[in-house]
């Protein structure tokens, strides 16, 4: 079959679930048989989201490759079930980058290079290749954004040329919003209808239209947004608000969108099996037994809002893992300078089945982490560190069980007296240089598990396994003996570049910490095996 390409647009406004219509689309159309990818284009000027701030962009994603990318990769590679390469994300910044580049080697022979077409022909190169090399059947391209904004226009024109090229073999999916006034209590398509006309004006015609709103799209409005969108009825589907994200492509199967687009191709409906969708979405419906989890972080809050964006796969691990063990999970969010404020409010880590420290830089709230990894510790809370997670607890019994008062990592205190974890080599180099863009330890790296350990049983006694890493730091080789001696157990290292990957202390229902971020890794059909085990021994509590 000759590659399809589905543009995901968004009109009205940005915040409405384009990244998961866009998902649950690939979804369906891999659960009707075909092999799907999908490309995000984020219009900033970034090369990548490595240098952004969580709390105003969310998590960084990182995939195998050590590709840094928005969040909504992440919700690609949860739905489809596919690992996601470089060229599945798309920048400005790495557009205008590899064009400037290509220029400053004569790739153009001498032409005049410009913003039309060399910038939309770049951004086409790119989202062919990612379907090459995936050998998808279908593309799932989400241009990030909202229509009618400057920086966008750029990648509707690349879409535009695309179907240009060829009219059969692209199609555009307008994910809009319906607003409900409360004064008035109907819902409103005129901002969607303007949304269109947008699309219009940048010469594209859209085929489908996914309503998001509060409620259920009626007929009339669908018939409404039919003759003034210049879509046929039967492609506007309703997209109501849903409990939860992995019950959206229900809804549109139940609208028939799979077989629609299909047909819009040209292709047979086919059949799509749900089951193993169906009894995941009952089992976030039915359990209720819960089991309680701290994130003790700081990327929090905005303003008067409480963002939990930037540690989202964190989250999505503990539902899977949770579901699968027939739990219903609660999590708390901990801001962890509230510890080192306050001595009686690290008593409130005794009301949790488990404590989870994920991912962080940057010195504040680190005390108020050390306290909350020494009660865990201590009471026997099950406790679980990601990343500068781990790093915090070796730190933390470094300076309590080992006596190295002073040890620290010297990402936050550079002159400490014991650099339990500290920058390596190649890394101080790049530092110096400030060459801070990319060059973290970044992506897939294997890890040796170390036979008759928790983590050597958690993954199934597996010997060799990888994760995914995203850091500057490690823990330094100079402590191994010292902290061996009593009682850590360094069940996983890296073993071509002899670095720690994976610490864990017998005697603790639940003691581990772990270099890599496993929450990368895990699906919603295919929970993570760390995560897995965690939550197990958090239910035992
Ligand atoms: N700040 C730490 C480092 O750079 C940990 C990073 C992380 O948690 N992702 O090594």
């Amino acid at each position: 079959m000759k590659p399809k390409f589905i543009f995901v647009v968004g009109g009205v406004m940005s915040g409405v679930g384009k990244g998961i219509c866009a998902a649950s689309i690939g979804r369906i159309l891999k659960l009707r048989g075909y092999k799907v990818t999908s490309v995000k284009i984020d219009p900033y000027v970034n090369v990548d989201a490595g240098t952004m701030n969580p709390v105003e962009h969310g998590e960084v994603f990182v995939l195998n490759d050590g590709t840094e990318c928005d969040q909504d990769l992440g919700n690609y590679e949860r739905f489809l079930e596919e690992d996601l390469t470089s060229d599945n994300y798309i920048t400005t910044g790495k557009v205008y980058q590899s064009v400037i580049n290509k220029e400053r080697n004569l790739e153009y022979k001498g032409k005049c290079v410009e913003v039309i077409p060399d910038i939309p022909n770049e951004v086409i190169s790119i989202i062919k290749r990612a379907a090459e090399i995936s050998k998808a059947d279908f593309t799932i391209v989400e241009v990030g954004g909202t229509i009618g904004e400057y920086q966008g226009m750029v990648f509707l024109e690349a879409a535009r040329m695309m179907k240009l090229e060829n009219r059969d073999s692209v199609k555009f999916v307008l994910v809009s919003y319906l607003p409900v006034p409360h004064h008035i209590g109907e819902m409103k398509t005129k901002p969607t209808q303007m949304a269109s006309r947008l699309l219009n004006e940048a010469g594209i015609q859209a085929d489908f239209i996914l309503g998001r709103s509060e409620f259920p799209l009626d007929a009339p409005r669908k018939r409404k947004l039919s003759i003034s969108c210049n879509v046929k009825e039967e492609s506007v589907i309703s997209a109501p608000d849903v409990k939860s994200i992995y019950e959206v492509l229900l809804g549109y199967e139940k609208e028939g969108l799979g077989g629609k687009i299909l047909k819009s191709f040209g292709l047979s409906e086919g059949k799509s099996d749900l089951k193993e969708w169906e009894k995941l979405v009952e089992t976030i419906h039915t359990v209720k037994e819960k089991v309680k989890i701290g994130i003790v972080g700081k990327y929090f809050q905005t303003g008067q809002f409480v963002l939990s964006d930037s540690y989202i796969s964190v989250i999505e691990a503990i539902k899977h893992a949770a579901w699968s063990l027939g739990k219903k999970p609660e999590i708390v969010w901990l801001s962890s300078e509230k510890y080192e404020e306050s001595p009686e409010a690290i008593k409130e880590i005794g009301d949790f089945d488990g404590i989870i420290v994920p991912g962080g830089f940057g010195s504040r709230g680190t005390e108020g982490k050390i306290k909350v990894v020494e009660f865990c510790r201590k009471n026997k809370i099950p406790y679980f560190g990601l990343c500068f997670g781990m790093q915090l607890a070796v730190i933390e019994f470094a300076r309590h069980v080992c006596g190295l008062e002073d040890a620290h990592s010297t990402e936050i205190k550079p002159k400490c007296k014991d650099p339990i974890i500290d920058v390596m080599f190649d890394q101080k180099r790049l530092l110096e240089k400030k060459s801070y863009g990319g060059t973290m330890r970044l992506g897939s790296y294997s890890c040796k598990l170390q036979k008759g350990t928790r983590a050597f049983g958690a993954y199934g006694e597996k010997e060799n396994i990888t994760e995914r890493h995203r850091h500057r730091y490690e823990f330094n080789n100079k402590y191994r003996d010292a902290l061996a001696a009593k009682g850590i157990i360094f069940s996983g290292t890296n073993t071509k570049r002899d670095l720690v990957e994976i610490i864990e202390i017998k005697d603790h229902p639940f003691f581990m910490g772990v270099q890599f971020h496993p929450e990368l890794k895990s699906r919603p059909l295919k929970p993570h095996p760390l995560f897995k085990e965690f939550i197990k021994s958090c239910i035992k509590q």
